[in-house]
Order: C-alpha cells, then sequence, then structure tokens
C-alpha cells in the first residue's frame, strides 16, 4: 500500500483533483556554489505559490501570478552574475538570494524532480521577502 499516492492537491487553474505528478511555481531562497564539477544549489527554504495538474495549466497561469508578486519573468542564465528582473541590477548567485521557479516532480516518499526552471531571481534591493 503506497500511501503517498493517495495525496490529492487541486488545480490552481482548473480546480481539478490530481496527484502523483506537480506543476509548481514556486519562490526559494538559494545560492549557487561554483566547484571544480557542476554548480551545486543550496536550497534554504521554498514556499510553493501555485501548483497545477499539467503543464497547459501552469502556462495558463504564470503571467498572472508573476504579475500578482509583482515581478516580471526574466529568465536568468546560470552564471555567478545575473540581472535582477526588478531593476536589471546585478545579483550575485553565489550569495542567498530570492528566486521564482516553476518545477515538475513527482511526489513519492522524496520527491523527484523532473524539470526545474528559473523564471526571475532578484536582487537585496528588490526582493520582498528574506
Ligand atoms: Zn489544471
Ligand atoms: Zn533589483
Amino acid at each position: 500500500m503506497d500511501e503517498h499516492s493517495l495525496v490529492t492537491y487541486e488545480c490552481f487553474c482548473c480546480d481539478k483533483l490530481f496527484s502523483k505528478r506537480v506543476f509548481e511555481i514556486s519562490r526559494g531562497w538559494e545560492r549557487v556554489i561554483f566547484g571544480p564539477g557542476y554548480p551545486e544549489i543550496e536550497i534554504r527554504g521554498s514556499l510553493g505559490i501555485e501548483c497545477y495538474c499539467s503543464e497547459l495549466c501552469l502556462e495558463t497561469r504564470r503571467h498572472d501570478v508573476m504579475l500578482d508578486e509583482g515581478v516580471p519573468i526574466k529568465r536568468p542564465g546560470f552564471g555567478p552574475i545575473e540581472a535582477c528582473a526588478k531593476c536589471g541590477g546585478l545579483v550575485d548567485t553565489t550569495e542567498f538570494h530570492l528566486t521564482y521557479i516553476e518545477h515538475e516532480y513527482i511526489v513519492g516518499v522524496v520527491a523527484q524532480t523532473v524539470h526545474t526552471r528559473y523564471l526571475a531571481v532578484l536582487c537585496t534591493r528588490c526582493r520582498r521577502y528574506a
């Protein structure tokens, strides 16, 4: 009996109940550690804003969610210095900073991430949450 498969979510877009595969837009507090290998991301906190049953529902809501947050979508790259989505100022990604991501994961004993895409990063002056 896999209890975790019984967890259900309600889609913020179409109100459908769903489980297992979740599409979510969330806000995170993280930094990137650049080492000799592939860069590592240290996440100190992450808060789901809305979750959806499908990528289509996420795409439908993406714009409104970010509008509510007051943050324009400006997908950053993956370097040590990226541009703030709000003011265009520099964000040192090796220091903890606010990020907006959309991700797809499979619910289980340990959530398994399928995809993560960054929507925006904010500089220390523009962040509303710390
Ligand atoms: Zn939906
Ligand atoms: Zn800024």
